[in-house]
């Protein structure tokens, strides 16, 4: 139903673009106040106005997640300012392509310090909460939901430190899930093949037209496929945790 997440609070993280505005719009319909992370704190601002036009509540909170102390000030002044935290969306990463032969390494600190690092910030700072809200909540559970991707389950050739990053994500995820789950904290990882979305914006040009040509034969998912992916997870009943959730196009191999 509509409603089903009223009188939670979801923070979102990445949601300047693609999945985590996609995914802040979705659970703001759901009926959770949502808080949007990111840097680029004007988009930011713009999707908290459409989504209040909606109807919705919508905070926009600007923050480099890869800073320790940003990521647990967004977390806290959630918290601050919407009294609780109920749903966790660690969506916010960078996927920077490339041969490890010779690789510039500041591309390697960017994902580390972003995919892995930022994630764990964010997760640490909102563990207490999240274990409150099952105690005391409308829904007495609580998620963190984790992004992971393909290339968390399936390494290859040019994504190595990209893998590293999503493999380690599974893997905290399945660790942290078997300490928490008997709290009422559902932890899961979410794995979608290609959306279009800015992500690869980011890579050298050398790499985007090989990288977007090996894939322009498949019709990509939209950001939207995702956030649905990820709403169905956290509006099921206390008793049922989707752990895992791997959604490709169709047509991806
Ligand atoms: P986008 O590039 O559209 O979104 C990435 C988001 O991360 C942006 O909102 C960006 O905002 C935010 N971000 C980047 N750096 C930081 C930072 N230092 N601190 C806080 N936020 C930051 O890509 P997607 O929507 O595709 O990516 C979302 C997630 O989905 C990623 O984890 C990605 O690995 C995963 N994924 C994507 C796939 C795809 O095909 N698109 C496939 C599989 C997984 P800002 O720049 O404003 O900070």
């Amino acid at each position: 139903t509509a409603d089903t997440l009223a009188g939670t609070v979801a923070l979102v993280t990445g949601a300047s673009s693609g999945i985590g505005a996609a995914t802040g719009r979705e659970l703001a319909r759901r009926g959770a106040a949502v808080v949007l992370v990111a840097r680029r704190e004007d988009r930011l601002r713009t999707l908290a106005a459409d989504i209040e036009a909606e109807g919705g509540r919508a905070i926009a909170l600007g923050a480099d997640l890869t800073e320790q102390a940003q990521a647990i000030d967004a977390v806290e002044r959630t918290v601050a300012e919407l009294g609780r935290l109920d749903t966790v969306v660690n969506n916010a990463g960078v996927m920077l392509l490339g041969p490890i032969l010779d690789a510039p390494t500041e591309e390697w600190d960017r994902m580390i310090d972003l995919n892995l690092r930022g994630l764990l910030y964010v997760s640490r700072a909102a563990l207490p909460h999240l274990v409150a809200a099952a105690d005391e909540g409308p829904r007495r559970v609580a998620d963190l939901v984790n992004i992971s991707s393909v290339a968390g389950r399936r390494a290859t050739p040019m994504a190595g430190v990209y893998n590293l990053t999503k493999f380690g994500v599974n893997a905290f995820t399945e660790a942290l899930r078997q300490e928490i789950t008997q709290r009422h904290v559902r932890v899961s990882v979410v794995e979608p093949g290609a959306v279009t979305t800015e992500l690869t914006d980011h890579l050298r040009p050398e790499i985007r037209e090989p990288a977007l040509r090996a894939l322009a034969d498949v019709e990509n998912l939209h950001a939207e496929d995702i956030a649905d992916g990820i709403a169905y997870i956290v509006t099921r009943p206390r008793r049922v945790a989707v752990n895992e959730l791997l959604i490709r196009p169709t047509e991806q191999t």
